[in-house]
């Protein structure tokens, strides 16, 4: 359990880099995150807490996986 939250808590951290990175390169926001960021953000943190372990390393579809899936 306590391995599982550590996880989690990495995941998150990872997820608003890339948000943070996301907003400030896309919507030039210089601190902090814009509104919407800020929701896609919340909303991507109750994902990974109510995700079960098996779902949140789903890979993300890249532009290749999605043409060869097809
Ligand atoms: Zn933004």
């Amino acid at each position: 359990m306590i391995k599982k939250k550590h996880r989690i808590r990495r995941e998150k951290k990872t997820v608003e880099a890339m948000v943070h990175i996301y907003c400030h390169g896309r919507h030039e926001s210089h601190q902090g995150l814009c509104y919407e960021c800020t929701e896609l953000l919340n909303y991507a943190e109750v994902r990974l807490d109510k995700c079960p372990s098996r779902r949140v390393k789903q890979p993300v579809p890249t532009a290749k996986s999605i043409v060869t899936n097809r």
